[in-house]
C-alpha cells in the first residue's frame, strides 16, 4: 500500500497470466519461458475508489477466431479465481462500489474484466475512445469485452487535459507507441508512474525487440521516444512500474 494525502494506491491485482519466451521477444536473450501478469490496480483518491484496468476474464477465449489467434501467439492462463472481481470479493470489495475505472489502452488483458463492474465510470482517453469507435484488425479490440451501455457510462480525457481529478493528484501521461492510445497515470503524491504496457518490464528496457513483436507495436519509433519518456521519470527518482512486472518485483 503506497498512501498520498488524497491518494492511496490499495492494491495491485494479477488477473491471470500469458506467457512467452524470452529469447521469442528480444534480441540477445536466453530461451527462458516467463509470465506476463494481466495487472490491475486498485487504489483510492477522496475515499473514492477507482481502477486503472481490469485483467483478464473468461470472456478472453470467447471471442472466436480472433481468441484463438490471441491465444496461440500470446497462451493465456486464466482461470476464474483470478478474475479481478473475485479477487476484490476475497478481499471484502464489491464490485458495485467501484466509482470508476481508468484504462491505459484497450487490449485483452487490460480491458478483459470490464464487463464484471456495472456501476462503474468507464474513463478512457479521447484516442481510445476513437479506436472503440473504429477499431481496426491490429488494433486487438475484443469488441465482446465491452460493456452494452458503455457509452452512457464514458469519460473521456481530452487530449489537452492531464489533471485527472483536477486537483493535481494524478497526471495523465501519453504513452504512445505500443497502442496509439496508450495513457500511463502518475501518481504525483506518491512519486509512482504506472505505464501500462510501455515496456514489458522495467528490467528490460533496454533490451532491443526481435522482427515480429516489433511489428507487433502499432509505432515502434514512438515506442522508443516512450521508453526515453520512463526513463526520465526514473531519473528523477520516481518508480516506475508497468503492466507485466513480474510478480517478485513488485
Ligand atoms: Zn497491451
Amino acid at each position: 500500500m503506497l498512501h498520498g494525502g488524497k491518494t492511496t494506491i490499495i492494491k495491485i491485482y494479477r488477473c491471470g497470466y500469458c506467457y512467452n519466451n524470452l529469447h521469442r521477444i528480444y534480441k540477445n536473450m536466453p530461451k527462458e519461458t516467463i509470465q506476463f501478469p494481466a495487472t490491475a490496480i486498485l487504489f483510492s483518491h477522496q475515499n473514492n475508489l477507482y481502477l486503472i484496468d481490469t485483467g483478464y476474464s473468461k470472456r478472453v477465449f470467447e471471442y472466436g477466431l480472433k481468441s484463438k489467434i490471441y491465444h496461440k501467439l500470446n497462451p493465456i492462463v486464466y482461470e476464474d479465481s483470478n478474475s479481478l472481481k473475485n479477487q476484490l470479493e476475497a478481499d471484502g470489495i464489491s464490485n458495485l462500489d467501484i466509482k470508476g475505472i481508468i484504462l491505459t489502452h484497450l487490449h485483452p488483458d487490460h480491458i478483459g474484466g470490464l464487463k464484471d463492474f456495472p456501476n462503474s465510470q468507464i474513463i478512457m482517453s479521447e484516442k481510445s475512445y476513437a479506436l472503440l469507435v473504429r477499431p481496426k484488425l491490429l488494433d486487438l479490440v475484443f469488441k465482446n469485452l465491452v460493456p452494452v451501455d458503455w457509452m452512457n457510462r464514458l469519460r473521456i480525457i481530452e487530449e489537452k487535459e492531464d489533471d485527472l481529478f483536477q486537483d493535481g493528484t494524478i497526471e495523465v501521461i501519453d504513452l504512445p507507441g505500443h497502442t496509439k492510445d496508450q495513457i500511463g497515470l502518475y501518481f504525483k503524491e506518491l512519486k509512482f508512474l504506472y505505464a501500462a504496457d510501455a515496456t514489458w518490464g522495467i528490467k528490460f528496457i533496454d533490451n532491443q525487440l526481435k522482427f515480429i513483436p516489433k511489428l507487433l507495436q502499432r509505432d515502434y519509433k514512438h515506442f522508443n521516444q516512450t521508453i526515453l519518456k520512463l526513463k526520465e521519470y526514473m531519473s528523477n527518482g520516481i518508480k516506475v512500474m508497468v503492466s507485466h512486472e513480474q510478480v517478485d518485483d513488485k
